[in-house]
């Protein structure tokens, strides 16, 4: 039995690893929270259990305290008083429409409406550690160095105050959710092959460790909860949860002389715990593909059309389940809950917190994206702080797809919509590389049109270089082998030559690394003599139309040199072209009428007015 127990660890782990030296640190809580909902403040006890994996010998752990950067003052205070475009949820516009004075909305909270976590006490296997607090991170010195392949427990007591809500986390959100209680406890940064991640929390989001939670949440026993995690105790809390139905009277006499209920979650394999509650939560639940429970949380005050989207969301929500089980790969948790709270939309694992007063189509389209980064975050945790584009580009190009589907839209490219923000970021003056640390561009238009449209078109403009067959098949891969861990840029370039047997390093560094745009234009015809110029600073593989002037037409294929091979294509295949070479002239079998560049318009061509040439005939 033990011999075949190790065998089953072994292969799970070994087989998916696609780089021998792989490895990443584990982190698992128990923590049990008190929540007085009168202060919104919250007492907690949290065990780390934390083990090394890595190579190197710890002498320092660092933790996020997230909640700090709601305070006057904060680094997201300072940020958002520079910023030239600040997030309008979080500022307050003191001037005009016209001439607008953003006043930080951190800057005014009062002492009872910031947010913070202060640590009490803190012990290393027993014996008290020395910490510090450094705006959101805490930085402890071990009292004994961690070595590789080494656990320690780290037991912590702390205070926690939950802010006004002003971005993704906090009490009374403006649709008056109570609690959206997301990045809420003192969270280990993450240590690998790079390094330290402990990152200030300025605005964006997330990089954490893997590991198995156990939570139990105390709260006044009025509060509905939902989140990350399996409920341990359904029939005790009820809530909708429960699996034995009782009737009125009895859970009447059930709850008369409690107070507070105790929640108890587990979580396994997760980087992140997060939860929500509110005292007029009506609760549905669904079952989706494989068994998987879908829960919907919405409060039970809103607008009637609003009830009844929240309905209608949840058979869809099921579809969406079903369409990424297929192709991306299969969901592995139980649960999946979409929770009305926080200040848009926002993922976490196996839950979404998403405001809820909206049109059928905002509630579907939004929930349709949280969902999908399930896969791109929950799952494949990129480092988001880092490769921002990997995580909402990638959740933007399968939901594209997802809607275009289940809510049957019929369009012939679902993403032109980033297409085109793509091509106004590049056209904007103000584009930054997609490499740049998510944190650090100079406007957030800038940051999003990047992340989301310039991530999205990476994929769609990937399917035309190596072909939609290839790119779907790399996708699948891709989640095969890096599901529940940390994938980097490289890991998906990698993936998708294996898939593709193409080269694609250039690809990689011109689209993600450099500001480089494409332009490709028809220079010349000459009868049936055909010249097209490179007037943009990125090179790609050329689709090219010909339509002779007996009024047939053919396709045409040109390799770019780089690739040292081609798509499967059933275009006429002829030269390559290197990207040293600004201009290519090639000879069809008759006279030319008329040639399109890319007429699927999947290459992100800058200036398409000069994709397309027709010959004036002079009579
Ligand atoms: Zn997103």
């Amino acid at each position: 039995m033990k011999k075949i127990t190790f065998l089953l660890l072994l292969i799970p782990f070994f087989s998916n690893a696609q780089n021998p030296n792989y490895w990443q640190q584990q982190a698992d809580y128990t923590m049990s929270i008190d929540m007085n909902v009168d202060t919104y403040q919250y007492d907690g006890a949290q065990k780390l259990t934390y083990t090394n994996n890595s190579p190197d010998t710890l002498h320092t752990l660092f933790y996020h305290l997230y909640f700090n950067a709601f305070q006057p003052g904060s680094e997201m205070d300072i940020r958002l008083q520079h910023i030239k475009d600040p997030d309008g949820r979080m500022v307050t516009n003191i001037g005009t429409k016209e001439a607008p004075i953003f006043e930080s909305r951190i800057s005014k909270l009062q002492p009872d409406e910031i947010g913070f976590i202060k640590i009490n006490t803190l012990q290393q296997d027993n014996a008290a550690v020395t910490f510090e607090t450094i705006g959101t991170i805490l930085k402890v010195t071990l009292n004994k160095p961690l070595q590789p392949g080494e656990k320690t427990v780290l037991d912590m007591t702390f205070k926690g105050q939950v802010p006004v809500q002003i971005r993704r986390s906090g009490r009374n959100n403006k649709e008056g959710v109570a609690l959206s209680m997301t990045q809420w406890y003192p969270k280990i940064a993450e240590y690998d092959f790079e390094g330290w991640h402990a990152n200030a929390y300025i605005a964006r989001e997330f990089h954490g460790v893997w590991g198995d939670y156990d939570v139990k949440i105390t709260i006044d026993k009025k509060y509905t909860l939902g989140g990350t995690g399996y409920l341990q105790n359904p029939n005790e809390i009820g809530h909708g949860y429960e699996t034995e139905k009782l009737s009125k009277r009895a859970k009447r006499k059930k709850y008369k002389k409690i107070k507070k209920l105790t929640w108890h979650f587990v979580a396994p394999n997760v980087h992140d715990f997060t939860w929500a509650a509110d005292p007029k939560f009506t609760h549905d639940t669904m079952q989706g593909e494989n068994d998987v429970t879908l829960h919907f949380l919405y409060k039970n005050n809103l607008a009637k059309e609003q009830l009844e989207n929240w309905k209608k969301l949840q058979t869809k929500t099921a579809e969406f389940l079903s369409y990424y089980n297929k192709n991306i790969g299969r969901y592995p948790y139980k649960q999946y809950s979409v929770i009305q709270g926080g200040d848009g939309g926002m993922e976490y694992a196996m839950c979404t917190l998403i405001t809820g007063e909206r049109n059928y189509g905002s509630l579907i389209g939004v929930t349709a994206h949280e969902f999908a980064h399930t896969w791109f975050q929950f799952l494949l945790a990129t480092n988001e702080i880092k490769h921002e584009w990997m995580d909402e580009g990638f959740t933007s190009y399968i939901s594209d797809l997802a809607m275009n589907e289940v809510m049957k839209q019929n369009k012939e490219n679902p993403h032109e919509g980033s297409y085109k923000s793509y091509i106004r970021l590049a056209t904007s003056g103000v584009e930054e590389p997609q490499s740049l640390y998510a944190d650090r561009f100079h406007y957030n238009a800038a940051y999003g049109a990047s992340a989301y449209s310039k991530g999205d078109v990476f994929l769609a403009q990937l399917g035309y270089i190596i072909g939609e067959n290839n790119l779907q098949k790399t996708l699948k891969k891709y989640f095969e082998d890096f599901k529940f861990k940390h994938p980097t840029p490289n890991d998906f370039k990698r993936t998708a030559e294996k898939v593709s047997g193409l080269q694609l390093d250039w690809y990689l560094n011109e689209w993600t690394q450099t500001t480089h745009t494409i332009d490709y234009a028809i220079k010349e015809i000459n009868s049936s003599v055909v010249t097209l110029e490179n007037k943009g600073s990125m090179p790609m593989p050329i689709d090219v139309k010909v339509m002779y002037t007996d009024g047939s037409t053919e396709d045409f294929y040109i390799p770019l040199r780089m690739l040292l091979g081609q798509k499967p294509t059933t275009a006429t295949i002829i030269n390559d072209w290197s990207w040293v070479q600004p201009s290519y002239t090639f000879t069809v079998s008759k006279p030319v009428k008329s040639v399109e560049i890319d007429s699927s318009q999947r290459m992100a061509d800058i200036d398409r007015s000069n994709n397309v040439f027709e010959v004036i005939v002079k009579d």
